[in-house]
């Protein structure tokens, strides 16, 4: 587990138990028995197996959701809240909001609003179809939650919102063009509703890594000081003012070090100072999100893929600088709200997925008839060369005998597709030069291995932004890795590849798959639970995985339940995503089956049950066909 970083990455819910196992410990360090821990691979086993051997069948890939890891990540970022509100004797107190694009499950974001009723954590959405599911969930809400309205907004979007006001939600329209305000100001007379209004500050404030972008002077979102002047003045023609309740900024997803985010922090709450100099009744300061992630465990300020903080430095931070600017400027401490989606929603699942085969292979060696035939059918200089590459051998001399190898190699391709050498000798030539790296230690194979995944469905921040995610094994690790290998993916395109690992490694520390028991190697990819299920394509028509929700139970022999688990999209399912007709096709493949049965015989009771069975089953591998 040392070799895939287990501890750092994974700490404290994951790490490796006495079987080699991923254990897992949904509740944190806090869990005081050992009966809390899960094992993954019993998880998968309950999951996967057939019906039949007390399974419940479900095919791979897989998302295994742990909704009590979400409560731990819920409360361990409230609680650093307020041990930084108490100990910084800070005037007011926290209030979050879960940004459901982060992952828009109905189940996850109802779950957030259960576990976060005890904190009124409230929801924050970027768009009208956010914006109806948010209204849904938070009817079970604490009546206070926030439902902040972000994001660019039509008529129809602020209709929405000043309805769900009525409806007594606990809205804020925040501003994200000046534009906006006209038709709330319009809207809201008309529909006789006083707006609660926020409006979002384009700082100046900018950090290096790869959101960045999303502020700074020509970053894509928010009002510029100009802009916030001319909404100010606006609000107070129409006597509004008081309205404006809740600035908001967001410095970026992942902010990479706490400098970078007292900075962003330390900058809008002077906008908020003068916000409230201006006449504004300001009480909410929401600080957007950014709190980011540790992907890799190296705890680096420097990298997209880790953060140079945890939880309580992050709170600390946005406290004491809210405080601080705040007491220079003799305003009230606000309310602090923050949106944080990546670091509530990232650990809480897991895809796991299996590897169908390698390159891993056993070689066959060389056959001396073999190998005289071989060097028979070579010119006089290739073979001048395998004499040279034979004594280099025997001598022991390694740089001589790659040099030997590379040119014997390159000249036997070029009889290739001269059409002089036949399929044969292109294989032993082949092994003769992977017997050679190996024994002279030049390269070790990579070898590549085929999942059983879609990467543009279920890993496609690593294909748009080369995001990384830890990927290991889920079994065997109390077993050396034998080989180093890349994973290839099912999709017909040369993108479908994970050829990059956290630790900047090219590839990836792997066992002999066909050494598994029952011949099958599972592997996980950790900490995506955010963002990726929602921006997954169906890319080759491989549709969404299967999902399952597991809770710790210990009275149970194994200590989990299973309470929720619904197969991926079928073969059906994903056609219909591109307006195909599953029954029709269906209906046309049985008329042709059934004409070609009356003409030969065949047996068209077979095709059609085959057909069936495809059509419901996911698009991925299956082990065994339907016609077993
Ligand atoms: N709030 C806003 C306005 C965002 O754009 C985002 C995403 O980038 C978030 C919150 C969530 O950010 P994160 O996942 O980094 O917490």
């Amino acid at each position: 587990s040392l070799l895939y970083k287990i501890e750092k990455w994974g700490a404290p819910y994951f790490s490796v138990n006495s079987s080699g196992n991923i254990s897992i410990r949904p509740k944190g360090l806090n869990s005081s028995s050992t009966h809390e821990e899960i094992d993954l691979l019993k998880v998968l086993k309950k999951v996967s197996d057939h019906k039949s051997s007390g399974g419940l069948g479900l095919q791979l890939p897989l998302i295994i959701r742990l909704p009590d890891v979400l409560k731990n990540r819920m409360e361990s970022l409230q609680s650093a809240f307020e041990s930084a509100i108490c100990s910084w004797n800070y005037g007011s107190r926290y209030q979050g909001v879960y940004p459901v694009k982060s992952n828009q499950n109905r189940f996850i974001v109802e779950d957030i609003v259960r576990f976060g009723f005890p904190f009124r954590f409230g929801l924050e959405v970027g768009s009208k179809p956010e914006l109806l599911l948010a209204m849904n969930c938070l009817c079970k809400g604490h009546p206070e939650a926030l439902l902040i309205c972000n994001g660019f907004k039509d008529k129809d979007y602020i209709l929405l919102a000043l309805i769900a006001r009525k409806l007594a939600f606990n809205v804020v329209v925040v501003l994200e063009q000046v534009e906006e305000l006209d038709l709330v100001i319009d809207l809201s007379t008309k529909l006789c509703v006083s707006p609660v209004i926020g409006l979002r500050a384009k700082l100046r404030t900018k950090h290096g890594g790869h959101f960045g972008s999303t502020s700074g002077e020509r970053g894509k979102f928010g009002l510029t000081p100009r802009q916030i002047l001319s909404v100010v003045k606006k609000l107070e023609k129409a006597g509004m003012l008081n309205c404006l309740i809740l600035l908001h900024f967001h410095i970026g997803s992942q902010i990479p070090s706490i400098t970078m985010l007292a900075d962003g922090i330390g900058e809008a709450t002077q906008i908020y100072c003068e916000l409230v100099r201006l006449g504004a009744c300001l009480q909410f300061i929401d600080v957007g999100g950014g709190l980011g992630i540790d992907y890799d465990g190296s705890k680096s300020s420097n990298s997209d893929v880790s953060v140079g903080y945890g939880l309580e430095e992050y709170a600390s931070t946005v406290v004491q600088v809210i405080q601080q600017v705040c007491d220079s400027k003799s305003v009230k401490h606000p309310v602090i709200c923050s949106e944080s989606g990546r670091a509530i929603v990232s650990y809480h699942s897991i895809v796991i997925f299996e590897a169908i085969s390698s390159s891993v292979s056993d070689s066959p060696g060389l056959n001396p008839e073999g190998l005289q035939h071989f060097v028979e059918g070579l010119t006089e200089d290739a073979r001048a060369d395998y004499s040279n590459l034979s004594a280099a051998v025997i001598k022991g001399e390694h740089t001589a005998c790659l040099h030997y190898a590379n040119k014997l190699k390159q000249y036997c391709l070029d009889q290739f597709k001269e059409g002089s050498l036949n399929i044969e000798q292109l294989a032993i030539v082949d092994e003769l030069y992977g017997m050679v790296s190996k024994a002279t230690g030049a390269s070790e194979p990579i070898h590549t291995y085929l999942v059983n995944l879609s990467i543009f469905n279920s890993v496609p921040d690593f294909w748009a932004i080369g995001q990384m995610y830890p990927i290991v094994p889920i079994h065997r690790l109390d077993q050396k890795p034998t080989v180093k290998g890349i994973l290839l993916d099912l999709t017909c395109d040369s993108d479908g590849k994970i050829d990059r690992f956290i630790g900047g490694e090219s590839s990836l520390p792997l066992h002999d798959h066909r050494e598994s028991s029952g011949g099958q190697y599972y592997l996980g990819m950790f900490l995506g639970g955010a963002y990726e299920e929602a921006l997954g394509g169906s890319h080759n028509l491989l549709g969404s995985p299967s999902v399952v929700q597991v809770s710790s139970q210990s009275s149970e022999p194994e200590g989990f339940i299973v309470t929720m688990a619904t197969p991926g999209q079928s073969c059906r399912d994903v056609l219909r995503t591109m307006q195909h007709e599953p029954e029709a096709i269906f209906k046309e493949l049985k008329q042709r089956i059934k004409a070609l049965g009356q003409v030969n015989g065949t047996a068209d009771g077979m095709f059609q049950s085959v057909l069936a069975g495809i059509f419901s089953n996911m698009p991925y591998l299956t082990r065994g066909s339907s016609c077993s």
